[in-house]
């Protein structure tokens, strides 16, 4: 695929809508198959997405890291009909202001890559005293983008971060959310100089394949989930773990059309159905993707948590404890 052009959103728009995205989403929406994370000091030093998807246009480049720019969307009735993650043109913005940021990206019918600097939005000389336009370089098909000393410039919030290795942690948790999901789609997240990646999926294999390969013994007791509720309007796919088992806390990864989310009423509900099931301090891990109407849900609740709302949530949160609760009683009768 080819990438569209980038636009200027109006502020309308914008308001109506949260900010809070993840480099890995543009990747996706970019159409990559392969997707590598390289990090250092938890992404306070670095945070760097190489793909391999459709890359961004040289003329964009200069817009590209601007509030308000995106490729995604055109006005508001486009809303509804959303189909890629990243629609606010907010990202790339946010981390610009707070890191130092480079994009080396090339398209296909282009026949180098360029790379550019930014800061603050805009774009910058790599080095004092040069200017500041995309230089033509070496580079694949794709986009990498790093992000270099976040929060260098707002010390207060830097204090505020965790230690190195909790926000690596974190990192993760949120790659083995998007690799575990993107079933067509390898991913691979290590630490610069290390030649030892802690994800590392692959791009041939399914959901399945990916929970084992990410959470290892877990998974050989997986039950699967597959339904459709149509007067809901959604459709359920998930693998939960059986009743025996045991787990220090739930491992809950949820995908509402296929964007990682949270919903802590459905978590609950969860959890409270496996206290039936499993013995006090043990806990289950549950991987479930709902697919729903996207005009049934708020994807505007708490941006920064990812908590998500949507229509009927309390009937599709029982149809979802029922589903669940069959499966279980199937398996352990
Ligand atoms: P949004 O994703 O909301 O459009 P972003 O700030 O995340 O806003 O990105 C701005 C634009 O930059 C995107 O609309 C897209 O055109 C382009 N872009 C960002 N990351 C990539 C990528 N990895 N590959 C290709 N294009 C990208
Ligand atoms: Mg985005």
């Amino acid at each position: 695929t080819n990438p569209r052009p980038i636009r200027r959103l109006n502020e309308t728009v914008v308001n109506r809508i949260a900010a809070g995205e993840e480099l890995i989403e543009n990747s996706l929406d970019a159409g990559a198959s392969n997707i590598q994370i390289t990090v250092k000091d938890g992404g306070l030093k670095l945070l760097q997405i190489l793909d391999n998807g459709h890359g961004i246009r040289k003329e964009d480049m200069t817009i590209v890291c601007e509030r308000f720019t995106t490729s995604k969307l055109k006005n508001f009735e486009d809303l509804s009909n959303i189909n890629t993650y990243g629609f606010r043109g907010e990202a790339l913005a946010s981390i610009s202001h707070v890191a130092h940021v480079t994009i080396t990206t090339k398209t296909a019918d282009s026949n180098c890559a360029y790379r550019a600097c930014y800061s603050d939005g805009k774009l910058v000389p790599a080095k004092p005293g040069t200017n500041a336009e995309p230089k033509a370089c070496a580079g694949n098909t794709g986009t990498q983008i790093t992000a270099e000393d976040l929060f260098y410039n707002v010390p207060t919030r830097r204090k505020a971060l965790k230690s190195p290795s909790d926000e690596y942690n974190r990192i993760l948790d949120v790659v083995n959310r998007y690799a575990i999901h993107n079933s067509g789609v390898s991913f691979t997240c290590k630490k610069q100089g290390s030649n030892q990646a802690e994800v590392n999926t692959l791009s041939m294999s399914s959901v399945l394949d990916n929970i084992r390969q990410i959470y290892g013994s877990i998974a050989s007791e997986l039950l699967g989930l597959s339904k459709s509720f149509k007067k809901l309007e959604f459709k359920l796919n998930g693998y939960i773990s059986n009743a025996n088992y045991n787990l220090k806390k739930m491992i809950f990864l949820l995908f509402i059309n296929h964007r990682a989310v949270e919903n802590s009423s459905l978590k609950k509900a969860i959890e409270s159905i496996y206290t039936t099931y499993l013995p006090k301090n043990t806990h289950p891990f549950a991987y479930l993707s709902l697919e729903i109407n996207p005009q049934n849900v708020d994807v505007n609740v708490h941006p920064t948590k990812r908590e998500v709302r949507f229509l009927n949530e309390d009937e599709v949160i029982a149809a979802v404890g029922d589903a669940i609760q069959e499966s279980l009683a199937g398996a352990n009768s």
